[in-house]
């Protein structure tokens, strides 16, 4: 249940306003919630607008979630794909950014609702993003992280390298194959990436770093619940990356819904039939949900959502009888256009978040947008060293020509021209000698290998612990 508006906090942030010489006039305050794709698009077109503009975020950085999954397998540091929203908005005199999370809004009275505060506005965007749904089996999450932060990101990167480091030590030939078994679940870009990237680690990455296992033995199994992979892309593509897996080694089981997942390993079923795969890792990449903020406005302004509880916008993105709210990105569920909503991917957060903003510009001049409308600019997505598959309407590529553009296309994305230059020399570095140097396992590692005398459940619950 959202928090209640009448408990709010004895602080309210400094109006933005209040830094203007007196005897200026109050302008239009905007507030941004969320420096994600969405959010930070929104701010960057507002940048010569004449209003006073506040973008609030829980962390202090922007973060390139496409390339999470490099940080999560040891191919780039977490400040590679970070931005500090400080840093990229500093040029901007109309802006200002406030760290702090917020917990629920009032729109009555045109307040946003912090732990620690409140901050009033004219205008609102609310582009919190989304988190993972485990469908109902939230005890899932502490077997099976999902990639969605810097420190899921970590946490992944730390579970597969100390996978490696526990078989090395383990004297049973059972206990070291669950080691050495990685399950990802869910065959969309982020589950395909996260096993073509495995499997690259355990065939060449660590191939002459061990003496007692041979990485390259490891078993990769990528388990989805339809009929093929990256179902948002041709049937052909869909071939494509799946042959493009199988080769680095992974192995694709389609048709197979996972039941549980506990300490020892993954049960998938098809029809009537259980499968018990023995793991100590696994990766979750199958269910998205609505950030939940997602319930507070559903409270607050009785908006509608869709089964992900993503908010059901209006087609210029606004709340319905609530004009001057907007939900863009992830959060929103917009299919005014196809009749289909839109796909969770950045380029539509972004194209929302300068809608948003152009449209909050034109209404101060007294006039109006057509209805928000997207432009397909394609999708890809990227599998091991090499290989890639691009969609852009019936043009369909794969193989090297696609990594190369979505290396390009990820490149130019990339916010900070510092991070750019660094990501392209760590890549290249990487390319060329199929190392993997932000391989870090931080944190404690405790006890990796069980007492031979000890019963197998209690070993893996005491090596489980140690994660
Ligand atoms: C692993 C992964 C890989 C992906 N790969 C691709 C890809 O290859 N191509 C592609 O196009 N898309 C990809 N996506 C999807 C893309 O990243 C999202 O569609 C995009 O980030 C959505 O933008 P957004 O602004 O809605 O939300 P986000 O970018 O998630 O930003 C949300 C922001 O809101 C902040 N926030 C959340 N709640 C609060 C709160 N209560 N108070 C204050 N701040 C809050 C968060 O800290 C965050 O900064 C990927 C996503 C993931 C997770």
């Amino acid at each position: 249940m959202p928090a209640r508006i009448t408990n709010e906090r004895a602080t309210t942030w400094p109006d933005a306003h209040q830094n203007a010489r007196p005897g200026t006039p109050q302008k239009h305050r905007v507030v941004i919630v969320g420096g994600g794709f969405g959010g930070l698009y929104a701010a960057k077109s507002l940048r010569r607008a004449d209003v006073d503009l506040t973008v609030i975020d829980r962390r202090n950085f922007h973060l390139f979630q496409p390339l999470l999954y490099q940080v999560a397998t040891g191919g780039l540091s977490p400040a590679d794909i970070s931005s500090p929203l400080r840093a990229v908005l500093k040029r901007q005199k109309n802006t200002r950014v406030l760290l702090g999370e917020v917990v629920d809004i009032d729109p009555s009275g045109n307040k946003v609702i912090l732990t620690d505060g409140t901050v009033p506005y004219d205008s609102l965007i609310i582009a919190t993003g989304a988190s993972h749904d485990y469908f109902g089996n939230a005890e899932w999450e502490e077997r099976a992280p999902g990639l969605k932060t810097v420190e899921d990101a970590i946490e992944i990167r730390k579970r597969i390298f100390l996978a490696f480091e526990a078989a090395e030590r383990e004297p049973d030939p059972v206990r070291k194959s669950a080691w050495l078994t990685f399950v990802v679940v869910g065959g969309g870009p982020t589950g395909v990436e996260m096993a073509g990237a495995i499997g690259e680690i355990a065939h060449h990455t660590l191939r002459h770093d061990f003496r007692s296992i041979d990485p390259s033995l490891a078993r990769i199994i990528l388990v989805e619940g339809v009929d093929r992979i990256l179902t948002g892309y041709a049937p052909s593509l869909s071939h494509k990356a799946k042959r493009s897996l199988e080769r680095l080694g992974v192995e694709v089981r389609l048709g197979q819904f996972v039941t549980s997942i506990d300490a020892s390993g993954v049960t998938t079923a098809a029809n009537d039939d259980e499968v018990f795969i023995p793991s100590r890792t696994v990766v979750w990449g199958a269910g998205v949900k609505a950030s939940p903020l997602s319930d507070v406005l559903t409270e607050r302004t009785g908006v509608e959502t869709d089964r992900a509880g993503r908010i059901l916008v209006a087609p210029d993105l606004s709340i319905p009888s609530y004009p001057n709210i907007f939900v863009i990105g992830d959060l929103a569920s917009f299919s005014h256009q196809t009749g289909q909503p839109l796909p969770g991917v950045a380029p539509v957060a972004m194209s929302q978040g300068r809608y948003a903003a152009r449209l909050i510009v034109k209404r101060l001049k007294g006039r109006e947008l057509p209805p928000y409308r997207y432009f397909d600019k394609g999708t890809m997505a990227t599998i091991g060293r090499a290989a890639a598959v691009a969609q852009y309407r019936s043009i369909k590529l794969s193989g090297w020509p696609a990594w190369l553009i979505w290396l390009f296309v990820h490149l130019m994305y990339l916010v900070e021209f510092d991070n750019r230059l660094l990501v392209l020399t760590q890549w290249a570095w990487n390319y060329i000698t199929r190392n993997r140097g932000a391989r870090l396992i931080t944190g404690k590692t405790g006890t990796l290998v069980s007492a031979t005398n000890q019963p197998a459940d209690e070993a893996q619950s005491e090596a489980e612990a140690t994660r």
